[in-house]
């Protein structure tokens, strides 16, 4: 397939845990639920997929396949997949799952930060309270944060919806929360980020579509983000709409309409698991090849970020032969649809924040 050794940019990921798990452990880390399950399409792709990477062989009942990932150990389980994925390039999401130096140990190629706005806030907020400078001590944090990231990522899905108003100035008064969820708040926050991020070059991740229980789903609709993206298309600001699954379409349809939008799909690909080409032929249906990024979105369980890897090289690749055999494209273009889509339209718009990375490290004093 035109896919399989295509090195891959994972643009939206988080770290992994490597202590014991035990299997109610493993299954709810298999679904965004409080029970995930073996017993689903993505219990039979970590049967079919994760096992024979750990040297089990295929389709192995899951009690086998927890007893020998115990045995391998699950630092030794989690290197192994997180290698054989062929990412060579991570951007992981430090809000959640923990931050790039142990990641950094397991894998191979290198790994990058994305800042979470709602944590800084909430960071400075409880280090300083609802005193009044706190905005600017906000702004300050956020843009100390930016000269070591290559992107800003916001889950005001989560708090108040994509819905949130359109907020230029902060509120005049503040009740402090530890959990932001004040919609103009939370306004003001993603302006700021948008502003900052245009200015550096910092694309703007938003989760959108699926999570987990805490997610009103009826609020993390794309489509809800139309006014922010019309307000924000001639600013520079890069737009990165995550995960998006059930709306991938509505998603598409925005990255076909605004040219700064960009969208992945995240864990979908291994939920569905054997569907993952039919999720990626109705995101094409729209969506520019250039504005379709690769991401796992795994989290905890490596088995995410290995099944991420492999179903979305599975799945592209079919749905490639397809069209090559139909004649709808020929294949020196679909492996410039493949490339663009596994790294290189990530490169493309993160470009900023990796040359500004890349310049640190280099300047960087020794003995620091
Ligand atoms: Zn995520």
């Amino acid at each position: 397939m035109l896919t399989d050794d295509v090195p891959l940019t994972d643009h939206h990921c988080h770290g992994v845990d490597i202590g014991t798990l035990d299997r109610p452990g493993f299954e709810r880390l298999l679904g965004e639920g409080t029970r995930g399950s073996f017993d689903s399409a993505i219990g039979l792709a970590v049967r079919r997929w994760c096992a024979p990477a750990l040297d089990l062989p295929a389709h192995v009942g899951s009690d086998v396949y927890l007893r020998h990932r115990a045995q391998l150990g699950a630092g030794e389980a989690a290197a192994r997949l997180l290698r054989a994925s062929g990412v060579t390039r991570w951007f992981l999401d430090t809000g959640f799952g923990g931050g790039t130096a142990g990641f950094a140990g397991l894998v191979d190629g290198d790994v990058h930060e994305v800042v979470r706005l709602e944590e800084v806030a909430e960071q400075v907020i409880a280090e300083v309270g609802a005193v009044s400078g706190v905005y600017d001590r906000i702004e300050a944090e956020l843009r100390a944060r930016a000269t070591t990231a290559v992107g800003f990522k916001t889950i005001v899905a989560y708090r108040c919806g994509l819905d949130f108003p359109p907020q230029d100035h902060p509120p005049t008064s503040f009740a402090p929360e530890h959990r932001l969820t004040d919609p103009h708040v939370l306004g003001w926050l993603v302006g700021l980020g948008a502003r900052i991020g245009a200015e550096l070059g910092l694309p703007m991740q938003f989760h959108t579509g699926f999570g987990d229980p805490d997610l009103d789903l009826r609020h993390s609709d794309p489509l809800l983000l139309t006014g922010f993206l019309r307000r924000t298309a001639s600013t520079g600001l890069s737009v990165m709409l995550l995960h998006c699954w059930p709306f991938h379409r509505n998603a598409a349809y925005l990255a076909h309409l605004f040219d700064h939008v960009h969208l992945d799909l995240g864990l979908a690909i291994p939920y569905v698991g054997h569907r993952a080409a039919a999720v990626l032929a109705e995101t094409l249906e729209l969506a520019p090849f250039r504005a379709l990024c690769y991401s796992s979105d795994g989290y905890g369980l490596p088995e995410l970020h290995y099944l991420g890897a492999l179903l979305w090289r599975r799945g592209l690749g079919t749905l490639m032969d397809e069209w090559i055999a139909a004649d709808a494209i020929t294949t020196v273009d679909a492996e410039a649809l493949v490339t663009a889509i596994a790294h290189g339209n990530a490169e493309r718009v993160y470009g900023a924040g990796l040359g500004q990375v890349t310049t640190r490290k280099q300047n960087r004093p020794v003995g620091r």
